[in-house]
């Protein structure tokens, strides 16, 4: 894919909180201890391999426009590699906002325009899971570590998703 217009992370930092890096044993949600927010990263040339190598959706894609930038949204958006789902992951500091607009209406979208491939979308606040789908949304609680999300399509034609983790 090709961006007309090169996009840079600029003063977005939030990948840097969101996630956890086992290099560096940071926990979700909590600032990385090189990270200076609104700046970058403070270990830019030994940052550990899952830094070096994790881009997220907005820098990859031009379909999100400016309002999708993470700092602005407070959620950032990466596929699963192994599984194609789509996992947006909100900045605990503000747990709602992936339920503002014009978010919300488009995660709800994408649930729907996913389902004939199964590209899921699932939403976590720290390790907290929603998993949208065309019928709503599944709370399903803590994802632990190693655990998989199996989702089960409607038995009947009122029926709804059925979420399990295993
Ligand atoms: S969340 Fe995306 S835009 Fe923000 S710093 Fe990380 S890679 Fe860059
Ligand atoms: S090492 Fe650098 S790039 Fe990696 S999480 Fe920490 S501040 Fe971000």
């Amino acid at each position: 894919m090709t961006l007309a217009q090169p996009r840079t992370c600029g003063t977005c930092t939030l990948c840097c909180k969101v996630y956890h890096i086992p290099e560096l044993d940071k926990r979700m949600g909590s600032w990385c201890k090189f990270c200076v927010p609104g700046k970058g990263c403070g270990n830019y040339e030994a940052r550990p391999n899952t830094c070096r190598t994790f881009n997220c959706l907005w820098i990859i894609t031009d379909i999100l426009g400016p309002e999708w930038k993470p700092e602005r949204s407070k959620l950032v958006m990466a596929i699963d590699p192994e599984t194609n789902f789509l996992k947006i992951q909100v900045d605990p500091g503000a747990p709602r906002a992936w339920r503002a607009e014009p978010y919300y209406s488009q995660i709800r979208h994408w649930a729907v325009a996913g389902d004939p491939t199964g590209r899921r979308v699932i939403v976590f606040v720290n390790d907290r899971a929603t998993v949208v789908l065309p019928d709503g949304e599944h709370d399903i609680g803590v994802i632990a570590q190693g655990e998989r999300i199996q989702i089960n399509r409607p038995t009947s034609p009122n029926g709804r998703f059925s979420v399990v983790k295993s």
